[in-house]
């Protein structure tokens, strides 16, 4: 169950819209090989750096697309001109079309906090995006603020106590036990892995999402994972999505226009391009792992993300509304699996952090 009442919104349509974008091939995307581009910047290259234009569009920032990806050394390449582009290097592939608010990097949805803009023949991205989504997700070696590598992971099981979360009656599935079950998981695999883990919780009891992020703070973890399971009134919606931070002054992913509210820097907000490099990371290998619809990197102002002062991220591993999906979240194997998942987006982001320390 999400916390966010207002990301429901447009799930059907999107479903759909993504059929055809995943119906291109699969490529994995190197970031070994990506690091083999200009890695010499101390931070990801701001629009100037990167010589693209800046123009202001619907109040926000904007830079021009394909001088700003040439800077990471991808190639633009009309698909329709004036409407839909891709970027391209050797190992990655990203696709962007006007008026979305998505894109696909290397066939995974990755959503963005601005419309893609078409003005006079050329797209144009929101500098916020370029700068703490995309440019990290392409180089973190080029991420200025340091992030300390994950040795100390608290692991939150969604729920608990007389929360129960969603449910699935005909499997009498709860989600807080679903929860607390991959979460242990988690927790084993990564102690064999030799990984100091704090829990939130460790049996069937509430706890308020503010104690759940202090618990996380006080033990000075490096990283928090809140595990989750979804549900939405049509049924037939199915699939893995994973949740980071919305970053300061935009919107989340489930809202249709910007607030005033949204003018807010929150203390996850310090590890915004963290938070990016550990989304795409979580969201490629749970979704690779599971083979589930891919639902998309999202972002939200879930509290317990907004109180965290390391990078944080929510996984909705897969929807208790669709009896297929809970029948399979019903096995001990495929909870399994899920854990795996986690762990491998995890064990990923550890990867690329240490790789940027290198530099
Ligand atoms: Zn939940």
């Amino acid at each position: 169950m999400r916390i966010d009442p207002g990301c429901d919104g447009g799930r059907g349509l999107r479903a759909l819209r993504s059929v055809l974008i995943l119906a291109l091939g699969a490529l994995v995307l190197d970031v070994h090989a990506n690091a083999a581009a200009p890695r010499s910047r101390p931070s990801a290259p701001s629009a100037a750096e990167a010589g693209a234009p800046v123009k202001t569009f619907m109040g926000a920032s904007y830079i021009e697309l394909a001088p700003w990806a040439a800077h990471f050394g991808l190639k633009a390449v009309w698909v329709k001109k004036g409407q839909s582009l891709r970027l391209e290097s050797a190992f990655t592939k990203i696709h962007v079309e006007e008026d979305r608010r998505e894109v696909t990097i290397n066939n995974l949805r990755v959503f963005l906090g601005e419309p893609v803009v078409s003005s006079k023949g050329s797209l144009w991205i929101s500098a916020i995006d370029a700068r703490d989504l995309l440019g990290p997700i392409l180089r973190p070696a080029g991420i200025a603020v340091a992030a300390r590598p994950p040795k100390v992971i608290c692991i939150d099981a969604g729920h608990g106590g007389n929360d129960t979360g969603t449910q699935n009656k005909p499997f009498k599935l709860d989600e807080k036990s679903m929860t607390l079950d991959v979460a242990k998981r988690v927790q084993r695999l990564l102690q064999g892995q030799g990984y100091q883990v704090v829990m939130t919780r460790n049996d069937d009891r509430f706890v308020e999402l503010e104690d759940r992020a202090d618990i996380a703070n006080r033990a000075k973890a490096d990283l928090f994972v809140s595990i989750h399971f979804n549900s939405f009134p049509q049924s037939s919606i199915t699939g893995t999505e994973v949740y980071i931070l919305t970053r300061s002054t935009q919107r989340s992913t489930g809202a249709n226009k910007r607030e005033t509210s949204d003018r807010v820097s929150l203390p996850g907000n310090a590890m915004d391009p963290w938070n990016a490099v550990l989304g795409y990371a979580m969201h490629r290998q749970v979704k690779t792992k599971l083979g589930t619809f891919d639902r998309g990197l999202k972002f939200a102002r879930f509290k317990v993300l907004t109180l965290v002062n390391c990078p944080g991220i929510l996984v909705e591993a897969g929807y208790l509304s669709n009896d297929a999906e809970a029948r399979k979240i019903s096995t001990a194997d495929y909870r399994g699996d899920i854990a795996e998942g986690i762990v491998n987006g995890i064990v990923s982001y550890a990867a690329q952090l240490e790789a940027a320390r290198k530099g």
